[in-house]
């Protein structure tokens, strides 16, 4: 069991950091850090598709005429996860439906869970264990997108860099806002337009012990330089995002069904231990910004650490 003491983290980070640079020391992600007051101020601007985004967006929608104009192409790429802790264990992987897989031993093992209890999902009590658990183990949408870093109080040296920003439902549902507003009379907008797009103002804060994108929104239009070198050189240091959610990194289900099994305690020789660091565990009720998938136990808690709290 991993003992998770504050000040230790370094050690461990170097020891996990030995073998294969795994995906939680990709330095490339942008994460919002919270200072003494639990607060994290910054300033991102969405950027458009990258070239090779754009090409395989393309490849990937052959029905769709491109040489129209204004054929929309995303400037993310979504995937779909499962992350969650059961005795003490964590399983975290990417879920087979991302790559349009439909034998995901997690999505298969909760449709089970349900059919057990001889109720449908929303037929079943909220405090259901049943439902409790489905919805903890549920697969959960994530994107990906290259960032400018405008402004970041508490990480400056972020400051003026592409980086890549992994987000989840809250910050998606106000990109789709700005660009399908609801109502007629709002003009939908590419928020990554370099010259007529909106920066996101990130200002995070804790409520209830979760931290809240309450108040993050997008900024009145702007444009990111008048210099068109400039807009150039930032659009070209992009970072490709299909190595996110590229097919490669789907692993086999059967690899995915010993480790759930692992999680869930089948088929295991010994019980675990029960978690004694509790209060330093991450809030379970809502794992959001988890990590990329990783199989090893050690990593997949220390992601979790560095990522316990966003919402
Ligand atoms: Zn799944």
């Amino acid at each position: 069991m991993l003992k998770r003491k504050t000040g230790s983290v370094d050690k461990l980070k170097d020891r996990l950091n030995k073998g294969n640079k795994k995906s939680y020391d990709d330095d490339r992600l942008w994460k919002y850090e919270l200072d003494k007051s639990d607060q994290a101020v910054a300033t991102l601007r969405f950027l458009p598709a990258s070239n090779a985004d754009a090409d395989a967006y393309m490849a990937a929608n052959p029905e769709i005429d491109f040489t129209k104009d204004d054929e929309p192409i995303p400037f993310w790429v979504s995937m779909h996860e499962h992350a969650f802790k059961q005795n003490g264990k964590w399983y975290i992987n990417v879920c087979k439906t991302t790559f349009g897989g439909e034998d995901c031993p997690v999505c298969n093992y909760n449709s089970e869970a349900i059919e057990g209890t001889g109720l449908g999902f929303k037929d079943l009590p909220d405090e259901h264990p049943v439902k409790l658990a489905v919805r903890d183990r549920k697969r959960k949408e994530w994107h990906y997108a290259n960032v400018l870093v405008v402004k970041d109080k508490n990480n400056p040296q972020n400051e003026g860099k592409v980086m890549i920003f992994k987000f989840g439902y809250a910050v998606h549902s106000q990109i789709m806002d700005q660009m399908f507003p609801e109502f007629d009379e709002d003009v939908g907008i590419d928020v990554s337009d370099m010259m007529y797009g909106k920066d996101y103002d990130i200002k995070m804060f804790k409520k209830n012990g979760q931290v809240s994108y309450d108040k993050c929104g997008f900024a009145k239009e702007s444009s990111v330089s008048e210099d068109v070198k400039e807009l150039e050189k930032i659009w070209k240091s992009e970072f490709t995002l299909q190595p996110f959610v590229d097919k490669t990194i789907d692993k086999p289900t059967a690899d995915l069904q010993k480790q759930l099994n692992r999680v869930l305690g089948i088929s295991a020789p010994k019980v675990d231990a029960p978690v004694k660091d509790a209060e330093q565990s991450p809030d379970e009720s809502k794992p959001e910004e988890t990590p990329m998938a990783g199989e090893d136990e050690d990593e997949a808690m220390f992601q979790a650490m560095l990522n316990a709290d966003d919402s």
